[in-house]
């Protein structure tokens, strides 16, 4: 049989590169950003329009490219970054594989300009799908500009594959950020379709973390030093009850590269123990320095992922660390109660799969209310039937609210129940009787009240969080709200994130009631609140 291996072409080497390289349009601004960095720039601009899907253009005032590099650079394996497979060891730059620009040329149509400092003119290139269009000299200001227009071009399966511009526009955010945060000295701006969503000047890095998540972040941030032979920490933690259901604020630098490690996310998931309600995240901006010989870069195409030599001693230096900032500035665990419940509003509990709560019986809670009930009781004469059960309760307190049923006198509804008479009941139809004034507030959280079967609790905030939802729901599905001219409107920061989820939600906001402009993509103007909601609005 005659000999059926053969090299493939350079164009198809490269598309088959691209599907490791480039995912989606964040990772040719990730790619082109990184170069941009690594070219010394010290402002960089990234263009978008629709979302990168048209257009991902980075322009930076780094050191550019002479003619030849400007050509060789869109060949495979052609980097300026490494000479010899040591140097991979000890890298001090971003990019190293040679492999970006190729694979990007291959599945786009690419528009390089660049220029050095030193020569009066620089270059233009035009590739499309690997092959290079048209190369000359043009007028253009020192440093480098690449516009990635049609990404996917020439293979449909993936372009179909892309997510809504809102996905995609988000992950090229994610990419920006990451960037603008390992880089604080480098001055950054982000506009999408024509839009400016983002631009900050060279600054220091409380400023930077502050520009990207917004004013409110300054207050809750606790720095973290220190210094060792082997590791330099530097950034802050967030304050434990600012702590997020979401992992959005968790970001490790290494040597300034964004990387994820779940390894290294539990050394301060374990300082913050204690500290952090079920379910919620730290926030960190951590950037981390070792050696480079001490990291290996080189194990995942988009450099995410770095091995560590010593792992171990990394974890156990950056838990101490945590712990010791979180003590110094003394972060003690802050009560529930005295948490502002308005601020965590959770609304998405209309998917969710209704689950069996788990309750937990605060022994003093429940000796206080048994008395109240008692000294009741103790009122219309039933001193002796009560005492008795007082008694029994007294010892089954600790064997939990399950012998209910085994014991009739351990049984904690039996005291209710049997010593309500009925006349004094108010909705004497009603599934939930309620039999005399037995209700009260615990905490200005909680209502405590009977039922003819037991006790109720209920969680204020929570009901109150039901009832709007259920009415904000109706709203949006009758379109029926009537809203409220707010006198004084309210100004809120958010995110550019956060405004752009704003944005999404509009219409249903306005259903409800609410209107609203956007300032800019940070702060939001309400100027209406649904009716029933305007004598509460400084819950907002
Ligand atoms: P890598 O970054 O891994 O070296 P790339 O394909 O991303 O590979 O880039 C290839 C080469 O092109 C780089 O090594 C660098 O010399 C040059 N280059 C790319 N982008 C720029 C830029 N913005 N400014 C200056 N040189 C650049
Ligand atoms: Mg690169």
């Amino acid at each position: 049989m005659s000999d059926i291996i053969q090299l493939l072409p350079d164009h198809v080497a490269n598309q088959i590169a691209a599907g490791e390289v480039v995912q989606r349009p964040a990772s040719v601004v990730k790619e082109l950003m990184e170069n941009a960095i690594d070219a010394n720039a010290t402002e960089i601009k990234l263009i978008i329009k629709d979302a990168g899907k048209t257009l991902v253009q980075v322009i930076d005032n780094g050191k550019g490219m002479s003619v030849t590099d400007a050509r060789l650079s869109f060949e495979r394996h052609a980097t300026s970054k490494i000479r010899a497979a040591e140097d991979l060891f000890q890298l001090n730059t971003k990019g190293f594989r040679g492999e970006a620009l190729a694979s990007i040329a291959a599945i786009a149509h690419v528009e390089l300009k660049t220029k050095q400092d030193e020569d009066d003119l620089g270059t233009a290139i035009v590739i499309e799908g690997s092959e290079v269009k048209s190369q000359e000299v043009v007028v253009t200001p020192t440093g480098t500009s690449v516009a990635v227009k049609h990404l996917f071009f020439n293979i449909p399966a993936r372009r179909n594959f892309l997510k809504s511009d809102t996905v995609e526009l988000r992950h090229i955010s994610d990419e920006f950020h990451r960037v603008a945060l390992a880089h604080p000295n480098i001055a950054f701006s982000f506009y999408h379709n024509g839009s400016d969503l983002f631009n900050v000047p060279q600054e220091n890095y409380r400023q930077r973390v502050v520009h990207i998540f917004g004013t409110k972040t300054n207050e809750k941030l606790v720095p973290v030093e220190e210094e060792t032979e082997v590791l330099k920490i530097s950034g802050f933690v967030g304050k434990p009850n600012f702590s997020k259901k979401t992992k959005s604020e968790q970001f490790f630098f290494v040597n300034q590269r964004f990387i994820k490690s779940p390894y290294l996310n539990h050394a301060i998931k374990s300082a913050f123990e204690g500290l952090l309600k079920d379910g919620y995240h730290p926030s960190y901006f951590l950037n981390l320095t070792v050696d480079p010989k001490s990291i290996d870069i080189n194990i995942h195409p988009t450099k995410t992922e770095i091995k560590f030599d010593d792992e171990h001693t990394l974890y156990a230096i950056l838990r101490s660390a945590v712990k010791h900032s979180l003590g110094q500035f003394n972060i003690a665990p802050v009560l529930d109660f005295e948490h502002q419940s308005s601020l965590n509003t959770p609304y998405e509990y209309k998917d969710k799969n209704a689950s069996i709560p788990a309750i937990e019986v605060d022994c003093v809670v429940l000796i206080h209310f048994l008395k109240m009930l008692i000294e009741r009781k103790k009122r219309r004469g039933r001193i002796q039937d009560l005492n008795r059960h007082l008694r029994h309760l007294g010892e089954s307190m600790y064997v939990g609210l399950e012998s209910k049923g085994n014991n009739s006198q351990s049984d904690f509804s039996q005291v209710t129940f049997e010593s309500e008479s009925k006349e004094e009941s108010i909705f004497n139809d009603s599934a939930i009787e309620t039999y005399e004034k037995t209700t009260f507030q615990l905490q200005h959280k909680y209502i405590v009240s009977t039922l003819k079967s037991g006790m109720l609790i209920i969680d204020q905030n929570r009901a109150h969080q039901r009832i709007l939802y259920e009415s904000f729901l109706k709203h949006i599905t009758v379109k029926e709200a009537t809203s409220q001219q707010l006198l004084f409107p309210l100004q809120l920061h958010f995110t550019p994130n956060g405004t752009k989820i704003i944005d999404d939600l509009k219409s249903d906001l306005e259903h409800t009631g609410f209107a609203f402009s956007e300032l800019n993509d940070k702060e939001i103007m309400i100027t209406g609140v649904p009716v029933q909601e305007c004598q509460k609005v400084k819950c907002l």
